[in-house]
This record gives C-alpha cells, structure tokens and sequence, in this order.
C-alpha cells in the first residue's frame, strides 16, 4: 500500500507500522521501548509522530499503515512532547547515560542536554549474585525491553516488571535475584537494555574500576 512521510510516497507491506514506514523514507525516528525482535510495546512515547486527520501526535511503532496515510516526522509537537518525555527519564537517573548506550544516543538525538528539573533520583541498588550478568536498578527506566526479550525470544521468563511510577523497576524471579531466577544467561536482557541497568559482569567490573558502576 502507499502511504506518505513528509510527503514522500513508500510503499509498504500490509500490517506495516508508520515506524517502518518512516525508516522506509529514510528518516529516523527516535525510539526508546522498541525492539524490533518483539511485539510492539507503544509504552515511552518517544517515537512519536504526526498522523494527518489525527487529534494528537501517535506512538508509529504501534500505528499501523492505512492505505494514503501521511505522516510527519518533522511535526513541532511530536517532536517537543518526545524531547520532554526522555528529559524526565533522565531527570530520575542519579547519574548522565554512559555515552554508549542508547538512551545517551537517544538524548543527543532530540537535542537534550542536562535535564531542567532537579528532583528525586534513583538509590544505587546493584544485584551481583549472577555470574554473567549485573542488574543496576538506578539505571533502569522501565522500558520492559528486557523483560519482553527474555519472554517473546528466549521464552526464559526470568524478568518481571515490578513497582508504579517512580518506584517501577524490574525483579528478577520472584525478586530473590538473578542467580536464584530461571536466566538462562542468553544475555537478550543486556543486549537490548537502552541504559546499562543491565549488563554484563566483566563490562560492569571495569567501569566499576573506572568509578563509573557505583
Ligand atoms: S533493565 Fe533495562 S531493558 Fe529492562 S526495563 Fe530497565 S531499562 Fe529497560
């Protein structure tokens, strides 16, 4: 079917998502819950975009395609409502994202620098008891990537979203720790975490040595 990102005409598979449809043209949208090797979450927000006919912008990983549908990548209230979402996740992090990581990248991308508001951040709360894997609870900002990988591609079912609203976070098992959970040491978790709020041990140990894991 043929649908419109910023007026440029794409072509795409039925059942196909105004986020494919925007890569399809080209453009890049930011996004912050979305892995492509899971189900659409349209939890965080972030990627979102204008639909025409639309009363408010729209998460595109979870839109789907109709046929002629515009959409709008550049819309200015799209854009500033996904630049003030990631601005609060980063306000709760007691430290910046480390460089690398996808939420640093994320930030940089919507033109964020240091958050404007000042409130409670996250305690450092660290489980170590796995062998491969590190859980850094400040870190996490609740995407539920990590528990929908290890769920929908791994099948392991280890993780759980935990908490409401500042105190969300994840547990692992039935929050007696990684090493007592049914991880399979698959490491999707790490692979697809946006922040490092999951990790692998010896990358934990030499930015611990660093000063950065604390
Ligand atoms: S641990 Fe990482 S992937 Fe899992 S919910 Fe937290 S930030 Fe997202």
């Amino acid at each position: 079917m043929e649908v419109f990102v910023d007026g440029e005409s794409v072509e795409v598979e039925p059942g196909a998502t105004a986020l494919i449809a925007t890569r399809l043209a080209g453009r890049t949208v930011a996004t912050l819950c979305f892995d492509d090797r899971t189900a659409a979450f349209g939890a965080c927000r972030v990627c979102l975009v204008a639909i025409e006919g639309a009363k408010a912008p729209v998460a595109s990983c979870a839109t789907p395609c109709r046929e002629g549908m515009k959409i709008s990548t550049r819309d200015e209230r799209a854009n500033r409502i996904a630049a003030n979402v990631v601005e609060l996740v980063l306000s709760e992090l007691p430290s910046p994202p480390a460089p690398h990581t996808e939420l640093a990248q994320v930030a940089e991308q919507l033109g964020i620098g240091q958050p404007r508001w000042t409130g409670a951040t996250h305690p450092v709360d660290h489980d170590v008891s796995h062998p491969y894997l590190v859980l850094q609870r400040e870190l996490c900002i609740s995407c539920g990537r990590c528990v929908r990988v290890c769920d929908e591609v791994q099948g392991a079912f280890a993780l759980t979203a935990t908490g409401r609203g500042f105190n969300s976070t994840i547990a692992a098992g039935l929050n007696s720790g990684f090493a007592a959970s049914t991880c399979v040491s698959c490491g999707a978790c790490a692979d697809t975490c946006p922040t490092d709020a999951i990790t692998e041990s010896f990358l934990f140990d030499i930015a611990d040595q660093a000063g950065q894991g604390e």
